[in-house]
């Protein structure tokens, strides 16, 4: 029979030696750290997106976010994968990093089109295009469409990153990061009307850009792709507007702009009470030039979509249940699926079907 003593030394036993466990682990924790980072090394090294998705037209959400800072979301950036190639439309800051993360690395992207030039939308394109050169050994710089002014956006991130070209050649070589393909080119395309413009055409890739209402901004483009009988468009930025509904007729997905005026009222009061009167004059003049997320209910309605993907989210959504309330009616607007886009969402538009499959 065990007394009391025996048993407090088998206890304590017990005790010493979870202790050299835990304490063991401890020590190990870096080398599980290590051999858990060359795993996940592997698999970053090898991703390819691409490989992955069977051929059609795809949209990968690499910036859901707006100027108004959000820690979950990158700037406006939206990538198109038609067959295996990778368009991307805008390009805001961290969405390079979103497009490493999602296995699409900027070494794939073939071009960039702009919806139009506010610093939200193209101050991500330093590091896209720096990154897009130096992992993909460029052998010419990365294409940039756009309306005329395109000009000036690559000339100023070409003239900024100049130097630094200079460093990497230098470090790494010409052959590593040939010289030619540094920086952005611009291919300027004459200003669309509300009804269309064929922009670019290439290997069953068809993108039509037309013009949107985000005044006092222009241009402001809005963009469909096309690619083996499915489509997708993208507003821009946009108040709610008919070249919209126009050009998105009948298309698979429509990829919207949306912000909650009841969600920015709230920042505006608080700028008031905070005595910041320049912020709630920001906050009051900006819902007139985009669209609340029942008007693109509505829109996508009218224009008969499959589906409505709600993108450019303002203000930031901090908890998740704000998305009852950022969405207000919307789902009643429309009959299609409708849902807030989250940084790294892939949507699959399958070539010879009608699927639309949402991974996030
Ligand atoms: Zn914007
Ligand atoms: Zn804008």
């Amino acid at each position: 029979m065990a007394t009391n003593r025996t048993r407090r030394l088998a206890w304590l036993a017990g005790g010493i030696s979870l202790a050299a466990i835990l304490g063991g682990l401890y020590l190990a924790r870096g080398e599980i750290a290590l051999a858990l980072t060359s795993r996940g090394a592997d698999k970053a090294m090898g991703a390819n997106l691409t490989q992955d998705l069977p051929d059609g037209l795809h949209a990968a959400v690499c910036g859901s976010g707006s100027p108004l800072a959000d820690t979950s979301r990158a700037g406006p950036c939206l990538a198109v994968v038609a067959g295996q190639r990778v368009f991307v439309v805008d390009a805001g800051e961290g969405s390079a990093e979103v497009l490493n993360r999602m296995g699409l690395s900027p070494g794939l992207v073939k071009a960039v089109f702009l919806t139009h030039f506010h610093s939200d939308h193209i101050d991500g394109l330093g590091a896209l295009a720096m990154q897009r050169w130096v992992s993909g050994a460029a052998h010419a710089p990365l294409p940039l469409h756009g309306p005329p002014g395109v000009e000036s956006i690559a000339a100023g991130f070409n003239e900024a990153y100049r130097q630094d070209s200079t460093y990497r050649v230098a470090h790494h070589g010409a052959k590593t990061v040939p010289p030619e393909g540094f920086g952005l080119s611009a291919q300027p395309f004459a200003q669309p009307g509300p009804d269309g413009k064929v922009v670019f055409e290439d290997g069953g890739v068809k993108v039509t850009a037309f013009a949107v209402d985000h005044s006092p901004v222009h241009p402001a483009l809005g963009y469909r792709f096309d690619y083996k009988g499915r489509s997708l468009v993208i507003s821009g930025d946009t108040a709610k507007n008919p070249a919209v509904e126009r050009n998105a007729r009948g298309a698979d997905l429509l990829v919207h702009e949306a912000l909650s005026p009841r969600l920015i009222a709230i920042l505006e009061r608080a700028a008031q009470r905070a005595d910041r009167p320049n912020v709630a004059k920001l906050m009051a003049d900006i819902p007139d030039y985009h669209a609340t997320p029942q008007e693109a209910a509505q829109t996508a309605q009218a224009a008969k979509v499959g589906a409505l993907m709600l993108t450019h989210i303002v203000p930031p959504l901090r908890m998740r249940a704000l998305e009852g309330p950022f969405l207000g009616d919307s789902r009643r607007r429309f009959d299609g699926p409708l849902w807030i886009a989250r940084d790294g969402d892939v949507v699959s538009l399958p070539a010879g079907g009608k699927d639309i499959d949402l991974k996030r």
